[in-house]
């Protein structure tokens, strides 16, 4: 009997330890399946969730001959009646929530991104998608790495490619309903922001963190990227340059897309 008493003590004081070391393999399983995912255009399994696609599109700079900073004011932004092409999911109908992680912005954008985002989503809404998904601000985040964990997360981290920023959307192939997206733009370049006006002057040596915003957050609601000439004044054009702001408001085409979905 004492024999089967000691037992019992030994087992139940190993019990958390069992349960911590679940937790452990849990979180390195999950670091694991987000090391996994490559920085690079594709579609890619999610380990342990056969059920689950991962889509991963980045943005890249527009290759440029010189690089002159300067003011560049009362920029053009022509519309485009190319209409861009669907990825294959949409968001699910009613609130999709957000969060920002502000501490890992640039001190050029720094909070100013909670207006940025509003800004972007507010572009979307203005089409099709807004009759059917609510976008919320969910608050602040710390989460600065990409991963499936249920946030929808908007942060600066490190990309290890060229990319301006990356979007990564965790999707259900059978249902064409998205489970999560994740946006990481990238440290290494300088980022500014301008509000949006017809006669704004920006930056020709800095990226616009809204107009590549709204770029990302059309892949959440579900628009492919577009690289052929009748796009290049598409917000989905595939290509991000410097000083620039059209793709704060969607072309004519870019909003056909989109009723295409919703
Ligand atoms: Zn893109």
């Amino acid at each position: 009997m004492k024999k089967i008493v000691a037992i019992l003590i030994i087992a139940l004081m190993l019990l958390p330890f069992l349960f911590s070391e679940k937790k452990i393999a849990q979180a390195s399983n999950i670091q694991k399946e987000n090391s996994d995912i490559p920085e690079k255009d594709g579609v890619y399994d999610v380990p342990g969730h056969s059920n689950l696609k991962v889509r991963v599109f980045v943005h890249n700079p527009k290759p440029t001959p010189t690089d002159q900073p300067s003011l560049v004011c009362n920029l053009s932004d022509p519309d485009s009646n190319a209409v861009v092409a669907p990825t294959g999911w949409h968001l699910p109908s009613g609130n999709w929530t957000y969060k920002l992680n502000i501490g890992s912005t640039p001190s050029s954008i720094g909070s100013n991104l909670v207006n940025i985002a509003d800004s972007a989503f507010a572009t979307w809404s203005s089409s099709s998608v807004g009759a059917k998904v609510a976008f919320v601000n969910g608050g602040t985040t710390g989460i600065s790495r990409k991963g499936f964990d249920r946030n929808n997360i908007i942060a600066w981290g490190r990309t290890s490619g060229s990319a301006l920023a990356v979007t990564y959307t965790w999707y259900y192939p059978s249902t064409g309903l998205v489970a999560e997206v994740d946006t990481i733009m990238n440290k290494k370049y300088q980022w500014s922001w301008t509000a949006y006006s017809a006669d704004a002057c920006v930056n020709s040596n800095t990226y616009d963190a809204q107009d590549i915003l709204t770029h990302e957050l059309g892949h959440w609601i579900g628009l492919n990227d577009e690289y052929t000439s009748s796009y290049v004044n598409s917000t989905m054009y595939g290509y991000g340059s410097k000083g620039e702001i059209k793709k704060d408001t969607l072309t004519t085409g870019d909003s056909a897309g989109v009723s295409a979905i919703y």
